[in-house]
């Protein structure tokens, strides 16, 4: 008898499954806004030009690729730490912030996850209803009891920043908080200050642990805006923890290139914590990969490649605002039944457009567009060639 003969096939995650039928179908027309990546006005995954940029001087220089420390290339850290808490910041001043290398945002989540577990914590994680899918399945891995908190209110099209507060209230001290930092995904809806302050004051009271995950630095409202969250966190002196990703806003996902931030209360505490992550990076996959840390960090320790790349990724924000703008403005020229409004409101990649499950179903089987059966949709994968043809058979299904 095999070992195998009772496991059972895995459910197919169902954003890479959408991509396969996407993928599958032969319509020439189809129009995929169900991924989570950006794509340029060209309908393709840039290669940013300060990332060529970097690579060929990598390539020049011929570098030998040893291991890497565990924490990862030093250059690199300390490169994530001035983006995320300010290249002025206090708490990086004492010492009180230790970053390391991580395998994408998702990498930085587990490696969190797992240290989080050695402390005293309830034991319970709380994520946003909705969330990034991966979330719930990374901290149930990981041995967490996992419950929602109310986030995204239909009726509004916002936050529901009352439900989010009780149910953060109602959950067992130290418990752990999965914040999205800017640009939720999947529904585009943030928090503002004044909400971040009721939350921080909350977290403190209930001695909560606030775990920020930022994927999407950058694709907001600008970089140093969209870590308001991060610095207000900062200032509270609350210890948090950060996971954040360059693999959107250096259009580098498969390079895997993350990072998992921690905020201690004293420079001594700082150095103990790093040597427990090191210790849960060791025994995972012993040190990270070379590539494209090195490259993130050629391109923002450099002046005018991180000039270059701010540009580019400037760019990149503005057409997906101007993406939500036309699409807004389309769909109201051809008399869509439904307000689409809120969608200029939303930030980020993406956009919860409040199109129903039948709604999704009838975009794909009808017209060849594909998007998330919630409702949502990439706006950064609208392009001028694509929107016409989206916003038609958004006002046929809605009408
Ligand atoms: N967190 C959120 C909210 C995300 O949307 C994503 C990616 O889509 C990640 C984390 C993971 O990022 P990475 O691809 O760098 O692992």
């Amino acid at each position: 008898m095999s070992l195998f003969s009772a496991i059972e096939l895995a459910p197919r995650d169902p954003i890479l499954g959408l991509n396969e039928a996407f993928n599958a179908d032969p319509r020439t027309d189809k129009v995929n806004l169900g991924v989570g990546v950006y794509f340029n006005e060209a309908g393709k995954i840039p290669l940013m030009k300060a990332v060529a940029t970097a690579e060929q001087l990598h390539q020049q220089a011929q570098a030998a690729r040893g291991y890497l420390p565990i924490e990862g290339v030093p250059s690199y850290s300390s490169a994530v730490q001035k983006q995320l808490f300010g290249a002025d910041s206090g708490l990086l001043a004492k010492g009180l912030v230790v970053t390391a290398q991580s395998i994408g945002g998702t990498g930085a989540l587990k490696l969190g996850a797992d240290f989080i577990r050695t402390l005293d914590s309830s034991g319970v994680v709380a994520i946003s209803n909705p969330s990034w899918e991966n979330h719930r399945a990374l901290f149930t891995a990981a041995g967490y009891q996992v419950q929602d908190y109310r986030y995204y209110d239909p009726a509004s099209h916002g936050l529901d920043l009352a439900g989010m507060l009780a149910d953060l209230e109602a959950l067992p001290e130290r418990s752990v908080l999965v914040l999205h930092a800017c640009c939720h995904n999947p529904t585009g809806v943030d928090l503002t200050p004044a909400d971040w302050a009721q939350v921080i004051a909350l977290v403190e009271r209930k001695q909560h642990i606030a775990f920020l995950d930022i994927a999407y630095q950058g694709f907001g409202d600008g970089i140093e805006e969209d870590a308001v969250a991060v610095r207000m966190f900062a200032d509270s002196g609350l210890n948090f923890f950060v996971s954040s990703s360059f693999s959107k806003s250096f259009s580098f996902y498969g390079e895997r290139v993350g990072a998992l931030s921690v905020v201690s209360s004293s420079a001594q505490e700082a150095e103990r914590v790093l040597s427990q992550v090191k210790r849960v990076i060791r025994t995972n996959y012993s040190n990270p990969p070379t590539h494209g840390a090195t490259i993130v960090s050629t391109v923002l320790n450099t002046p005018e490649l991180n000039a270059m790349w701010q540009q580019e990724l400037a760019e990149m924000r503005n057409r997906i605002k101007s993406m939500r703008e036309l699409m807004v403005q389309q769909l109201k020229d051809k008399g869509a039944r439904q307000d689409f409004s809120f969608v200029t409101g939303q930030c980020g990649m993406f956009s919860y457009s409040g199109l129903s499950a039948d709604q999704v179903e009838r975009l794909r089987a009808e017209f060849g567009i594909y998007a998330v059966s919630t409702g949502r949709i990439c706006v950064a994968a609208l392009n001028l060639n694509n929107i016409n043809a989206v916003t038609d058979a958004i006002v046929a299904v809605s009408g």
